[in-house]
């Protein structure tokens, strides 16, 4: 009897020991806990949270070396993701479903990473100041004509980098610097605040566009603040490059670390996210666009319409990030 209890005891010790996951996670919104709860009660795994930037949890991956509580690294850009699986901090992840969800320019050719959700780089503008008509590409807001008009990031955001990347990996170096060059000329102020921001000064009257991420404008405009929903009334959403290379497309995306202790709950972990349920609660809670073509989308988003998605493969632009970062340097975006 004695032995039979000690045994349960044990077992249950051992269920508790693998009913975890440990995640490293940049990623810096509401609906991940809702969808941490969510998995939690589906699968009994408990979603341990460690949340910095990801060059920060990258760095200290690699530090703690095989000593890693890590189990999944999400990051919310490919430059960075691609960074991780550069240090040598993944391993492949052997998943059908995951390769046949997520499609093959939105994960690394070895599998060591994958697409989780996509963010589209798209501009937006004040519908009092700006006709549609006079948007067509990124490129087309370099001319003179936007002088003192454009409002942007500072080169340290990773979405910036992922950018001109795409535009390295799609135009070349040269290209991508006379782009970079042109934006510089064309500011409306030196670059300040996050994505939100921008939109906030282009309803403040500072800048007449912005180069943002499209869900930043979908948690403004049904967000709780009445003034950020006052914001986007004076705002529209234009996808560039249409009749060109689509729109850039980014992902946030996830790995399994090359220690980890608990790397099938971490397997469990990443299918949950791109399974229809979550993906349909990426796209209407926090207006990504999902990874999976079963997820419905919110709304807002068909609002929006269909457009021509920026194709190349995510891993040759997480790859182009460094000269990206030498790029901006160069022309002093900062400045
Ligand atoms: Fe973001």
């Amino acid at each position: 009897m004695m032995r039979a209890i000690g045994f349960t005891l044990l077992f249950a010790l051992v269920l508790e020991a693998s009913g975890v996951v440990n995640v490293y996670s940049h990623r810096h919104y509401a609906v991940d806990k809702k969808l941490y709860k969510i998995f939690k009660k589906e699968t009994g795994i408990k979603v341990n949270l460690i949340k910095a930037s990801s060059a920060e949890l990258i760095k200290r991956i690699e530090k703690e070396g095989k000593y890693t509580k890590a189990d999944v690294l999400l990051t919310t850009d490919v430059g960075m993701i691609e960074l991780a699986k550069s240090k040598g901090i993944f391993q492949p992840i052997k998943s059908k479903f995951l390769e046949k969800t997520v499609p093959e320019y939105l994960r690394d050719k070895d599998k060591n990473w994958f697409g989780l959700t996509k963010r589209a780089r798209v501009i937006a503008y004040n519908i009092d100041t700006v006709s549609k008509k006079e948007l067509s590409s990124y490129e087309a807001l370099t001319d003179k004509k936007w002088k003192g008009k454009v409002l942007v990031t500072k080169s340290a955001e990773v979405y910036n980098q992922s950018l001109l990347s795409s535009f390295i990996v799609t135009g070349g170096e040269e290209k991508a610097t006379n782009w970079a060059k042109g934006i510089k000329a064309n500011m409306a102020r030196k670059p300040a605040g996050k994505d939100k921001d921008q939109l906030r000064a282009i309803a403040a009257g500072i800048g007449d566009v912005a180069i943002v991420n499209t869900y930043y404008v979908g948690q403004m405009k049904n967000g709780r603040s009445f003034s950020d929903r006052a914001t986007m009334e004076a705002i529209g959403v234009f996808f560039p490059n249409q009749e060109t290379t689509g729109t850039h497309i980014n992902i946030s995306g996830a790995g399994i670390v090359k220690h980890s202790k608990n790397r099938e709950n971490g397997i469990k972990f990443i299918e949950f996210l791109a399974s229809k349920k979550a993906q349909e609660m990426f796209a209407q809670v926090n207006y990504e666009y999902p990874v999976n073509k079963e997820a419905r989308v919110s709304d807002l988003l068909k609002s929006w319409g269909n457009f021509k998605e920026d194709k190349t493969a995510l891993f040759k632009i997480g790859k182009e990030n460094k000269k990206a970062v030498m790029i901006f340097n160069k022309v002093g975006w900062n400045r």
